[in-house]
Formats: structure tokens, C-alpha cells, sequence
């Protein structure tokens, strides 16, 4: 059975504890590779790796810093089809998705920090006849970069890129659910020739490795993407340790559906929206708000829609939901439609789980479910599922509408559907959310900031935010 490695001081090496942890395909429900289960040694190694190989990488000429990413970019493309399968089976999405969403911008993750470096630029002020004061902005040190398992290669990609390209050496930590294409992604790395040190990913689990990157002393500052709760441990170790954090959250998002849309389009992206990744992104709106005289038209159709999705065999071109991460994050999305229905909700479809017949017949695989007749401060409208599951509620008023959205601890992104300019220019400002969409989903243009407002999260990824990151300003002021 395929053993991973640790890639630390640039070779892939096994755990200090030479113990490993076994890693499922959830299509099957079968254990198919074995993952490093690291310990504070391997972190500790893996730290020391970074600190010596710092200097180097953060005074290297930026042309060549940035060759360097390119190359590693450039091989991600070579092995598309290769990560695009890899990631496909450790996660359970369907390849199809694995090809047109993570792997693609996994390789555009790198190719835009490595070139946005070139552009980087500090400011100057001038203090007309005083003074003149300019800012440098030098990277920070060691970065520590903890992705989780919805979007693999994607995500740790988006935190590794920028801390790179910024000059910033790194310690990242993969989700234990998710190793494969981080693994795929040490061996490229040494075959672009990366000078040993300047990335090390240690894999295993959250409490031991991920803990043991919040703890160390010499990472000063920590990139971390996973759950709130999660989130919450994190910020209690590193705040009294004053690193600096930025932390992207969860979300229940909301998709606010006005009467005067563009249905189609509306209901096209809305099913998008809603089930793409099995529900498993933290951008999915997972509460759809419509205006009351569309309501029933809508339902109708969504309905009919979400029924028609093919749920099966990720490695099917044709499928369209695949099997959800594993079988403890099943139960939990299959919980939360018991507690629907306990809350008053109708199911109007799906919420069981299916069998789907060969190889996967043991594959953790749900139906999308529609779920009506809800209010909105119940649990099932409050709490993060992160599953195919949504609820929709009727508004009478825009305001209505609003205060809905508004109304959870999350505020990560939001989506309007309406005709009227005006109208959605009006919403968009009063909703208390850090990425707003309207009249599409999901349509990233990467120099744009990224990130959520309460709960979902502190600090914003992205454009010259993520290398502001990074750095750390130094402001030299001169008399004049
Ligand atoms: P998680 O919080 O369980 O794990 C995320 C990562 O943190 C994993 O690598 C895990 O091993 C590690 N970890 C766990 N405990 C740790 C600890 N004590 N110290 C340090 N690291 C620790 O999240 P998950 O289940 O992997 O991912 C799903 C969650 O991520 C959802 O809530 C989703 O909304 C969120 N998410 C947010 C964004 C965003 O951009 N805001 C993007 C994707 C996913």
C-alpha cells in the first residue's frame, strides 16, 4: 500500500515516530494509502529546515524566486489529469470537478503570487518641506500554513503561494483526510529544483501537528483555513503568543432570490451554488432566500432539478454529486436532516443516504436534499452542515431578506439575484459578509479580497493582501 512522506529540508522522509495513519477513498469506504502520523518533532525538524533555508529565499533576486514557482506551476499543469484523479479519489468529488476547479486554479494559485511579487510595491509619503518617510515590506520569517480537506490542493496552494512568492519560508500541514496531492506536490517541488528547506509539509493530525505549529516559537505567523471551532483553539494559543493570524472560517451563506431575476440563470447557478463539491465548500449558500411571489415556482423547479443531479461514481464523467469525505462527516449532514425534521422542516427531496451499486457500494454517498418550512433562527438555519443540504424560506421585503442573511454568527459570502441595479447595489452594502455576488456564484478574480466578517473568520487572503500578510512594514522616516 502507497506510504506518504514527510517532505522536510527537501527530501520525503518518514515520521520521526515511524508510525502512519491509514487514508480512505470515501467512494469505497476503504483505506487505499497510509499517512505520516507526525509528531512536534517532525514539526520541530521541519521549523529548523526553514529558518536556515530563510535568508536564502527571502534575499534570492525575485526573477529567480519567481522561475522557480513557475516551474512547479508549470508541472502541475504537466501532471493535470494524474493530480486531477488523485485528488478526485482522496476526496470523493467527482473528477470532472477535481479537473475544472481544484487542480486548474491550484496551478493558477501559483502562477499569479509568483508573478504578483514582481509587482509588489511599498509606499512612499511625503510631508511637504518635513519630511519624507517610505515603508519596506520584508517577509516575515516562517510561515505555518494549515489547509483543510474540502478544496486539497486548491486551498493549500492559495496559503503556500503567497507566503512563498513573499519570500517567507514555510511549515504547512495538509487536512489528514487529504494528503494524496500535497504528497504529489513535495515530489514536484524537488523536480523544479526548490532549494531544500524552503517549503516542509508535515502530515498528520490536527491536535498533534497542527498544534505543534500554532505552539512553535519560531513561526511567527500562521495562515490557517478549517472549521470555527478549530479557528477559535488556534487564535486562544497564538494571540498570547502574538503571532499573526489570519483565519478563514465556515460560513451559512445565504442566496437572496428577488422575483424581477433572470430565473433561469438564477436556477442554474443556484443548483451550482448550492450542491457543487457534495455542498462541502464553505461559499455553497446553503440557505436560499426567495421573495414570496416567485416562492412556489421556484421550489417547483429547484426541486425538479436537484432530483435530476446524478449522484454516483466520482470517477464518472457524467456524475455530478460525489461521496461525502467520510463516513463520520455522513452521519453528521445525515443528523442535521433528523434535526430538520424534528424542527418542523419538510424534506422535499433526498437527505438519505444511497447505495450506489459496484465498486462504491460501501462509498459515503448522500442524496441532495431540499429542505421547506423552516424558520430562521433553528439550528438547521443556524449551524454549518457543509453537506448537500439547503433550506429555502420565503421573504415579503427586501429588508426582510436582509435581516435573514444577517441574522447567523457567520458573515462569509452572499449571493442577489435581481434585475434592479440599484437594488442590489442597496442589499450588497447592508450585508454583513466579506464576499458578496450578485447575479453569479463563485467568479473569482484572484487580486480581490478574500475573506469573512464575524465568525467565518479574521484578515482577508488574496491580491496584495496575502503578501501584506507575509510582510511585516518597516516605516523609515527621513527630515528633510
Ligand atoms: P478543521 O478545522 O477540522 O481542520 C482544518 C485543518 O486544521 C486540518 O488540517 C486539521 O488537521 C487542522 N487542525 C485541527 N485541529 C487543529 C489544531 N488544534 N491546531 C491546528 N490545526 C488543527 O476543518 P475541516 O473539517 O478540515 O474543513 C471544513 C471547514 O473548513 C468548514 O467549516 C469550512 O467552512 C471551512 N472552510 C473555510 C474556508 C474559507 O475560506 N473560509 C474554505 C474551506 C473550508
Amino acid at each position: 500500500m502507497l506510504k506518504i512522506l514527510n517532505y522536510i529540508d527537501g527530501e520525503l522522509v518518514s515520521p520521526a515516530s515511524t508510525l502512519y495513519l491509514d487514508n480512505s477513498n470515501p467512494a469505497e469506504g476503504k483505506v487505499y494509502s497510509r499517512i505520516p502520523d507526525s509528531n512536534e518533532q517532525d514539526v520541530a525538524r521541519a521549523t529548523e529546515a526553514a529558518k536556515t533555508s530563510f535568508t536564502g529565499w527571502s534575499s534570492m533576486p525575485l526573477d529567480k524566486r519567481t522561475a522557480i514557482l513557475l516551474k512547479i506551476a508549470d508541472l502541475i499543469d504537466r501532471d493535470f489529469e494524474k493530480l486531477s484523479l488523485a485528488e478526485s479519489i482522496d476526496t470523493g468529488k467527482p473528477v470532472a470537478l477535481a479537473k475544472s476547479m481544484d487542480i486548474s486554479r491550484a496551478s493558477a494559485n501559483i502562477k499569479f503570487y509568483a508573478t504578483a511579487a514582481m509587482h509588489f510595491a511599498s509606499e512612499s509619503h511625503l510631508m511637504e518641506g518635513e519630511s519624507i518617510n517610505y515603508t519596506t515590506r520584508s517577509a516575515i520569517g516562517v510561515a505555518g500554513c494549515i489547509s483543510p480537506w474540502n478544496l486539497p490542493l486548491y486551498l493549500f496552494t492559495w496559503k503556500i503561494a503567497p507566503a512563498l512568492a513573499a519570500g517567507c519560508t514555510v511549515v504547512a500541514k495538509p487536512s489528514e483526510l487529504t494528503p494524496m496531492t500535497a504528497f504529489l506536490f513535495s515530489q514536484l517541488c524537488i523536480e523544479a529544483g526548490l532549494p531544500k528547506g524552503v517549503l516542509n509539509i508535515v502530515h498528520g493530525l490536527g491536535d498533534k501537528v497542527g498544534q505543534a505549529i500554532i505552539e512553535h516559537p519560531d513561526i511567527p505567523v500562521i495562515s490557517f483555513t478549517g472549521g470555527t471551532i478549530t479557528g477559535r483553539k488556534i487564535a486562544a494559543t497564538a494571540a498570547p503568543m502574538f503571532k499573526k493570524l489570519s483565519l478563514e472560517l465556515g460560513g451559512k451563506n445565504p442566496n437572496i432570490i428577488f422575483a424581477d431575476c433572470d430565473f433561469e440563470q438564477t436556477m442554474e447557478t443556484s443548483i451550482r451554488s448550492s450542491f457543487s463539491n457534495q455542498g462541502e465548500i464553505c461559499l455553497c449558500g446553503s440557505r436560499i432566500l426567495v421573495e414570496r411571489s416567485l416562492y412556489d415556482r421556484f421550489v417547483q423547479e429547484f426541486v425538479r432539478r436537484t432530483q435530476a443531479l446524478i449522484v454516483g461514481d466520482p470517477l464518472d464523467e457524467k456524475t455530478k454529486i460525489g461521496a461525502l469525505i467520510s463516513e463520520a462527516h455522513m452521519n453528521k449532514v445525515l443528523s442535521y436532516i433528523e434535526l430538520a425534521k424534528q424542527e418542523g422542516g419538510k424534506i422535499l427531496c433526498g437527505g438519505k443516504q444511497i447505495k450506489i451499486s459496484g465498486r462504491c457500494e460501501n462509498g459515503y454517498f448522500v442524496e441532495p436534499a431540499v429542505i421547506t418550512g423552516l424558520n430562521q433562527n433553528c439550528r438547521t438555519n443556524q449551524e454549518e452542515i457543509f453537506g448537500p443540504v439547503v433550506t429555502i424560506m420565503p421573504f415579503d421585503k427586501e429588508e426582510e431578506a436582509i435581516t435573514f442573511a444577517n441574522d447567523t454568527a457567520y458573515g462569509l459570502s452572499a449571493t442577489i439575484w435581481t434585475e434592479n441595479l440599484k437594488r442590489a447595489h442597496r442589499v450588497a452594502h447592508q450585508l454583513k459578509s466579506g464576499i458578496i455576488w450578485i447575479n453569479c456564484w463563485l467568479l473569482r478574480d484572484l487580486r480581490t479580497p478574500f475573506g469573512g466578517m464575524k465568525q467565518s473568520g479574521v484578515g482577508r487572503e488574496g491580491g496584495w493582501e496575502a503578501l501584506r500578510f507575509f510582510t511585516e512594514a518597516k516605516n523609515v522616516c527621513i527630515r528633510l
